[in-house]
């Protein structure tokens, strides 16, 4: 089968014949129909993360079962899938107290890229290709753990739950369930990307009352306006923490941060009220420093991150309508 490979950090993916081995214990084979693209694609083959290379990219994929490996238990050949970023093992604490994005088990698999059992399935040859995430969604077909897919209803197009798997769950999750936004209060969205785009509907199914969308690229504040928000602020012509103030009288009570830069993060905090909390769904280079002033805490501020939207992964089949 085929699969996108980055040999070097830098360098274009190359689409090359690979091999693939059958799944082990707990383990499935599916063939991906759709795969989404998101930048964290593009930092960790920046090496803007560390990650053992070569590797194949794709975090975002969806595709039916072909095989199972020894106990599985959760899918069976045929059904639809949607795989998520964030494996959980179901029993470490983080998972026990509902909070499966957090998953001891998860960060190692996600900085190794290796899958939870150990090892890749991935060869070229005698070279080892590791699966970004676990999974390495820019093939044909993977091998991944039972618990990182999620089983979905079959007339769900695959083409369009795929991105359920990261941008779409972190954006409405972090609007949701991290910054808990309730009807009628306010909440200002820093970039309109995917993840962006996904809060500002979260918001907007939470009730919000003002959702202020904020970019430097008018069509991507278009698109924010079609989905739900209701003032668009253009950083790149107006300061983006002074129209917050004057749209909210006096800050948003919730902002969230979507694009991982280290400096909107921090207008993104200025713009949240005294006792406004801010969150950060972005994902910032590993060797970025984030500077604020500890005056906002004096101001009873919060600034927080999220996990995947902080979602428990088995709730996404409730959303592949
Ligand atoms: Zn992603
Ligand atoms: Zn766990």
């Amino acid at each position: 089968m085929k699969a996108a490979i980055l040999y070097e950090t830098n360098t274009p993916l190359k689409v090359e014949d690979v091999t693939l081995d059958d799944p082990q214990q707990n383990e499935i084979l599916v063939k991906i129909v759709a795969s989404g693209v998101c930048h964290s694609d593009l930092h960790f083959m920046k090496g803007d993360m560390p990650q053992p290379v070569p590797f194949v990219p794709g975090h975002e994929g969806a595709g039916i079962v072909e095989k199972v490996g020894p106990g599985v238990t959760t899918v069976q050949p045929g059904d639809h899938v949607l795989l998520n970023i964030a494996f959980s093992c179901g029993k470490c604490p983080r998972c026990n107290e509902g909070r499966p994005t957090l998953c001891v088990e998860n960060l190692p698999i996600q900085m190794m890229a290796t899958l939870p059992g150990g090892g890749t399935r991935l060869h070229k040859g005698d070279q080892t290709l590791y699966h970004l995430f676990g999974l390495a969604c820019f093939a044909e077909s993977v091998v991944v753990h039972e618990r990182s897919a999620i089983k979905i209803r079959e007339d769900a197009p695959l083409d369009v739950v795929c991105v359920l798997g990261c941008g779409v769950s972190t954006g409405i999750g972090a609007a949701i369930n991290t910054a808990d936004v309730r009807p009628g209060e306010s909440i200002a969205i820093f970039g309109c990307g995917g993840v962006g785009l996904s809060a500002i509907m979260g918001a907007k199914l939470a009730g919000a009352g003002k959702i202020i969308a904020i970019d430097t690229v008018d069509s991507k504040l278009n698109k924010a306006k079609e989905l739900g928000a209701d003032y668009m602020v253009n950083a790149s012509k107006d300061e983006p923490q002074g129209k917050v103030a004057e749209i909210t009288g006096g800050g948003a009570d919730y902002a969230i941060e979507c694009i991982g830069n280290v400096n909107v993060m921090v207008q993104a905090l200025g713009a949240v009220r005294t006792g406004g909390t801010c969150v950060v769904a972005g994902m910032a280079p590993l060797a970025d420093t984030l500077s604020i002033a500890p005056f906002h805490f004096l101001l009873g501020k919060t600034i927080t991150w999220s996990t995947q939207g902080d979602v428990v992964p088995i709730h996404l089949q409730k959303m592949c309508i």
